[in-house]
């Protein structure tokens, strides 16, 4: 079961004195924050980064969501600023969630303080958020699009900035921002302190950090070896068309307390939750096409446990924090290797461990490789015991499978189980987790519709394996934590 550990350890009789946070120098208001969110150890971003703010220098940090990076940011910061005063401190996020998010760790962080934060992003009225700002705020978490509507307004000065962090860089380059968020690190005062998180740091990113920071202090913490750590992964190799159906099966067989379903498309991720639906899931969806309030709803209705299924596209998700997301299912394999950590990313958060599970055709061979390549490992091949499996072969005609570039033709049946059935021979150290009766509707089959070979309702018999404890050979052992 997939747990946020972390919280376990909290003991509440011992918390304080034990608190190793306590070592860190962080304010005394900031530090009983702390102990109220329950974290007892700091995680290794914080350890490293948390100095380095406190000092005043600037940071590069490559570390994914899920390591604590926003404690690592928020907490030296606020022990910093101290009390209110003028708007000092700008967060530039890359998605309207992830500054929902960050302000709200923010404000958390500093309740026991009288700083005020607010969160500023489009596809909302701007009413609250005016007021907001006119009562006066120290800290502003802002997506780039908004906050330039209100530097025009002049409701915003960037004036007093001395803190300015720029958040999921990589991400917020991928996604065009770049030239509004030169234009706003060239708006902030010159004298301050400069922070830049990403997940990965492609050149792009050295050449803005070039202007942006001075003589920054590097921290990284492994992206592969965190995604290791925290997750056990798995690919499922499919034939194209009944990747749906492995889906629904995987679901009915699977226990699990939340699940993300990736789509690369907003109307691959639309039809995958009709099917669901259809087959009597409680399904959130979760892409740019839909309002702030439908992605409001869909996230808040997925945390509170009201939808069990959260389909989403990859930019949507970026950087969510649910906690307890027990598995990340790949309905589409990711574009690029990035995609594939942020994406598993929503699970094993923190220091819990959670479940990866990809369905691959052989159209993705190539992709797959280069993730393994990124994540520096082998991912097991497994299969669904009691699905009935049609011919693995490659297709030729499904042009969003199709490799970009060179590679098209050499990959072709290449790869994954093309062949007969690769036995998953079960055993391995993890121990079968048994098929949970009842709960969720598992009629399998379920009349989704779609697709040819879609199927008579087949029998769910057999266990399921925790996987990553009995793949193909690699990878290997489970983690102990
Ligand atoms: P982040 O990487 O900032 O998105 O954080 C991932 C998750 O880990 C969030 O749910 C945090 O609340 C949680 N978290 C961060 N730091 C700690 C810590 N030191 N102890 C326990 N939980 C933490």
């Amino acid at each position: 079961m997939t747990q946020p550990a972390l919280l376990l350890l909290a003991q509440p009789a011992s918390i304080f004195t034990l608190m190793p946070f306590k070592s860190l120098n962080l304010s005394e208001q900031v530090l009983r924050g702390v102990q109220a969110a329950g974290y007892t150890e700091p995680t290794p971003i914080q350890l490293r980064a948390i100095p380095v703010v406190l000092g005043g220098g600037d940071l590069i940090a490559s570390a994914q969501t899920g390591t604590g990076k926003t404690a690592a940011f928020a907490l030296p910061v606020l022990s910093r600023l101290g009390t209110h005063g003028r708007t000092r401190v700008l967060v530039l996020e890359p998605t309207r969630e992830l500054a929902a998010q960050v302000e709200t760790s923010f404000r958390n962080f500093a309740r026991f303080t009288d700083i005020r934060t607010v969160a500023v992003f489009g596809g909302v009225g701007y009413g609250v958020q005016r007021s907001e700002l006119k009562r006066g705020v120290d800290i502003i978490v802002a997506t780039p699009g908004r906050l330039v509507d209100y530097l025009k307004t002049g409701e915003i000065s960037l004036r007093d900035i001395n803190i300015l962090i720029l958040d999921e860089v990589d991400r917020m380059l991928d996604m065009g921002f770049l030239p509004t968020v030169k234009d706003i690190i060239a708006r902030c005062p010159r004298e301050r302190q400069t922070l830049f998180f990403s997940a990965t740091v492609p050149p792009e990113i050295a050449a803005v950090a070039s202007f942006a920071l001075r003589n920054p202090a590097k921290v990284e913490i492994g992206v592969a070896r965190s995604v290791n750590e925290s997750v056990n992964h798995a690919l499922y190799p499919v034939a194209y068309d009944q990747k749906f159906e492995l889906l629904e099966a995987l679901l009915a067989k699977t226990e699990f307390d939340s699940v993300i379903v990736f789509s690369r498309t907003k109307h691959g991720a639309d039809k995958i939750a009709r099917r669901l639906k259809a087959a009597n899931h409680a399904v959130a969806v979760l892409h740019a096409n839909r309002s702030q309030n439908q992605r409001i709803e869909a996230l808040e209705g997925f945390k509170s446990g009201k939808y069990e299924v959260m389909v989403a596209t990859d930019i949507a998700a970026r950087g969510i924090d649910v906690a307890g997301v027990s598995h990340v299912i790949n309905y589409d394999v990711p574009e690029k290797p990035e995609d594939y950590v942020h994406r598993i990313g929503r699970t094993g958060r923190a220091q819990a461990v959670g479940d990866a599970i990809t369905l691959v055709s052989p159209e993705n061979a190539a992709d797959i490789r280069d993730i393994q390549r990124f994540i520096g490992a082998k991912i097991p091949e497994l299969r669904l015991e009691g699905f009935n499996y049609a011919p693995i072969i490659a297709r030729p005609d499904q042009p969003t499978q199709q490799r970009r570039g060179q590679r098209g033709g050499g990959q072709r049946g290449g790869g994954y189980g093309s062949g007969g059935p690769r036995h998953q021979s079960g055993g391995g150290g993890g121990g079968p987790r048994q098929h949970q009766a009842g709960g969720r509707g598992n009629s399998s089959g379920g009349g989704g519709g779609g697709g040819r070979g879609e199927g008579q309702p087949r029998p769910a018999e057999g266990s399921w394996n925790r996987f990553g404890a009995s793949g193909g050979g690699t990878g290997g052992g489970r983690r102990g934590r």
